[in-house]
């Protein structure tokens, strides 16, 4: 079963709307004549979305651009209605968006986002066609203290509760362990491939062995442009989730390459 690897760039609290155009014209120009074999997503602050959408989606953009998905950073799980500071996946789609990265473990730990939250946003998300990027991942004393692998069932049987086959087929799971997240610590890929695998075999036992064969599991945690091939060359690793290494176009075009 081959997987088209996907890279998508999480810029957090990072770039307004001039940063998103100064990245955008950088990175396009970098990537002229070159022909992607991977699906490349950028998922830029809300605020950044209309520049995004015009600058990738519209009939002026360049030809490169069109091969850039537009990812949304969270989303509600309601339709609309007195939810203060809070942004709908009906309004995520006026901007041409996508995908929509949900469970992020700073939302998580910052946000107090539970499984059951996560598992309705996911739902939502379905219901405007965005498609997921369902983040898990273990802490480090979770790790050390021998739960890493029931740390990851409950996150994705809580997760994806009553998600349907033909819905999981439109999600991407990032696998990110939270001690490897913005802290320049990244797994080893023995490491991330055992979570992987371990992953893949949870999908499995839901969902039975070709969904399991189908869904793409990115990974994500101080990946950079150096460890970029070596972790992308694992069996079930399908990509990356990418923070501050993806803020500069060049290093996020280097991933790509050296991932692809
Ligand atoms: C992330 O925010 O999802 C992430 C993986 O960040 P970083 O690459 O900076 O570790």
């Amino acid at each position: 079963m081959s997987r088209k690897p996907i890279f998508a760039a999480n810029w957090k609290m990072n770039k307004g709307a001039s940063e998103t155009e100064d990245f955008v014209k950088s990175f396009l120009s970098k990537t002229q004549g070159m022909n992607f074999t991977s699906e490349i997503v950028i998922a830029p602050p809300f605020v950044s979305l209309p520049k995004l959408a015009d600058l990738l989606h519209t009939a002026t953009a360049g030809q490169n651009a069109h091969a850039i998905q537009i990812a949304a950073q969270n989303c509600s799980e309601y339709d609309s209605g007195a939810y203060t500071g809070e942004v709908s996946v009906m309004m995520l789609r006026e901007f041409f968006v996508h995908y929509v990265i949900l469970g992020h473990s700073e939302r998580r730990s910052i946000y107090g986002e539970t499984d059951a939250k996560i598992n309705a946003k996911i739902k939502k998300a379905r219901e405007a066609n965005l498609k997921p990027i369902f983040c898990i991942g273990e802490t480090l004393a979770e790790r050390e203290g021998g739960k890493l692998e029931s740390v990851l069932r409950t996150q994705v049987t809580q997760g994806l509760k009553d998600i349907s086959e033909k819905d999981l087929n439109e999600i991407v799971i990032a696998y990110e362990p939270v001690w490897a997240i913005g802290t320049g610590v990244t797994a080893t890929s023995e490491q991330a491939q055992e979570a992987h695998a371990f992953v893949r075999s949870l999908i499995a036992e839901i969902y039975g062995p070709d969904a399991a064969a189908k869904i793409r599991i990115q990974y994500g945690g101080s990946v950079k442009p150096g460890n970029a091939a070596e972790l992308m060359a694992q069996p079930d690793i399908d990509g990356a989730l990418i923070g501050g290494a993806a803020l500069e176009p060049q290093s996020f075009l280097d991933i790509i390459r050296n991932g692809s």
